[in-house]
């Protein structure tokens, strides 16, 4: 319990059932109140299926959910989160799942953000010409717990159907689509309530927000002592040249101004050798 939440009324902006990964821990961690947005469409901040895009970053979007969930039910306190997905920065052909999570306090003027990373995603598409495609793509996207998508066109598709979750119906769907536009396209259903490898990345997301949000100030106890800045140069273990890794992580205080430099914040003194640029170039 945090006695600045304690009590409070606290608004989750999702139509896409994200409440049940971030209700209990937002409940036992804060203390607060949870209440679930009812007429929000966050659909028109941006669909993963190519219909509305998004404008404007992750943090934004989730930002103006937040702002709609307020003025939706009143209350100065809402948490939003916002989903990316595409190819890993290093590996290739590996699909990444990012998950961004967004607690916007009016009274107390917090904005602070708990961000997960995972490639444990299905994230997909496909063009598929006949049943037997379409059904290696299913097992692959772990259909039928994961839910497909069929359209008529990747990006402008004129005919869509979104959250298909049995064998009967993605055949039935794929058969007029296919007899009606000629072309099909098959895709992974991003939405959080249809792709429960999507839930676990926003729980981890949400955990990392209360955890930069509980870290309180060392000088004025105030919450959300944030981390403001981080320091490359870890040494090497071999040859103790500074390598590109973190050496330390410097928090600000946002009330007092306090300011903190803390040594070693991934619980390693020195970098492997493989990372050093003098011992393996
Ligand atoms: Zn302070
Ligand atoms: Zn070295």
């Amino acid at each position: 319990m945090v006695p600045e939440f304690q009590g409070r009324n606290l608004v989750i902006a999702t139509m896409h059932g994200k409440d049940r990964v971030m209700r209990s821990l937002l409940e036992q961690t804060l203390g607060v109140k949870i209440h679930v947005t009812k007429n929000l469409n966050t659909d028109l901040l941006g669909t993963f299926s190519g219909e509305i895009e998004r404008v404007g970053s992750a943090e934004e979007a989730a930002k103006r959910k937040c702002e709609l969930a307020m003025e939706e039910t009143g209350f100065d306190l809402a948490v939003a989160s916002e989903g990316s997905f595409g190819p890993h920065p290093y590996l290739f052909g590996v699909p990444v799942n990012e998950e961004l999570v967004y607690l916007f306090d009016r009274a107390l003027d917090i904005h602070c953000i708990g961000k997960s990373i995972s490639n444990e995603t299905n994230f997909s598409s496909t063009k598929v010409s006949d049943s037997n495609t379409l059904l290696d793509f299913a097992r692959m996207v772990r259909f039928p717990t994961h839910a497909i998508i069929l359209k008529n066109d990747l990006y402008k598709p004129t005919t869509i159907q979104k959250g298909i979750s049995d064998y009967d119906h993605l055949l039935e769907v794929f058969n007029r689509m296919k007899s009606r536009c000629g072309i099909v396209h098959a895709e992974t259903d991003m939405r959080a309530m249809y792709n429960p490898s999507r839930m676990g990345v926003i729980e981890q997301a949400t955990q990392a927000m209360l955890t930069a949000l509980t870290n309180r100030c060392p000088s004025c106890n105030s919450l959300f002592f944030k981390l403001s800045d981080f320091e490359i140069g870890l040494p090497c273990s071999l040859c103790a040249l500074p390598t590109q890794s973190i050496l330390a992580h410097h928090y600000a205080c946002r009330v007092c101004g306090f300011k903190e430099r803390k040594l070693f914040p991934k619980n390693k003194e020195a970098e492997d050798p493989m990372y050093c640029d003098y011992c393996n170039p």
